[in-house]
């Protein structure tokens, strides 16, 4: 008996979530046409949507559905301080904190040699283009503190100095190996004001 094609087109596609294989694609599946088919509608709905509208916002490469994202747009942040993060989640938990006025750069990855991702699958470019445009004055260095957040800190802090910008790193109140979507607001925001300028 084979699958009927329909069904194996959903079950290959389920497989292109991380960390998804042939096995947890099967129940996804089944579970949508059996289980939930008003969830399963309702979630097809919602991919189209989010691919047709999302966009990166033109400076700070965060998700946005307009040009430039409302932070951005924001007249009353200090526009020469740059935070760089590398996920939009990292940005919204700096964002919690409300210690932060300035604005962000999203990279939207990490360097992590052994997965495959060099400087040229960061948006490494348009953050120094955006680092140099004459405004910004300070960058903080905020990725995580992985193995790969600290590299991609540290290559980020060599190639900004380099071209004579001010770089700080935030304080390691956060816990080695910790990500920055998982750490408190306080203990964020400490991290924030210990930031650490490199010499
Ligand atoms: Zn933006």
């Amino acid at each position: 008996m084979s699958t009927p094609p329909s069904l194996q087109n959903l079950i290959n596609a389920l497989k292109v979530l991380p960390g998804v294989g042939p096995k947890s694609a099967q129940r996804m599946a089944f579970h949508l046409v059996q289980r939930d088919p008003a969830g399963a509608v309702q979630l097809a709905q919602a991919i189209i949507d989010a691919q047709g509208r999302l966009q990166h916002c033109k400076l700070c490469n965060t998700f946005c559905e307009t040009e430039l994202c409302d932070i951005c747009q924001d007249e009353q942040r200090h526009h020469g301080q740059l935070c760089v993060v590398e996920m939009p989640t990292d940005l919204w938990s700096i964002e919690a904190t409300r210690a932060y006025e300035g604005l962000y750069f999203v990279l939207m990855g990490r360097l992590s040699p052994l997965d495959g991702i060099g400087v040229d699958d960061i948006a490494l470019k348009p953050l120094l283009a955006r680092a140099l445009d004459g405004e910004v004055s300070e960058v903080i260095l905020a990725t995580n503190f992985t193995t790969e957040g600290e590299a991609t800190a540290y290559y980020l802090s060599e190639l900004l100095r380099a071209r004579g910008l001010r770089v700080s790193r935030i304080a390691r109140g956060l816990p080695v190996g910790g990500e920055l979507e998982h750490a408190d607001p306080a203990t964020l925001a400490q991290a924030l004001i210990e930031r650490r300028h490199s010499e």
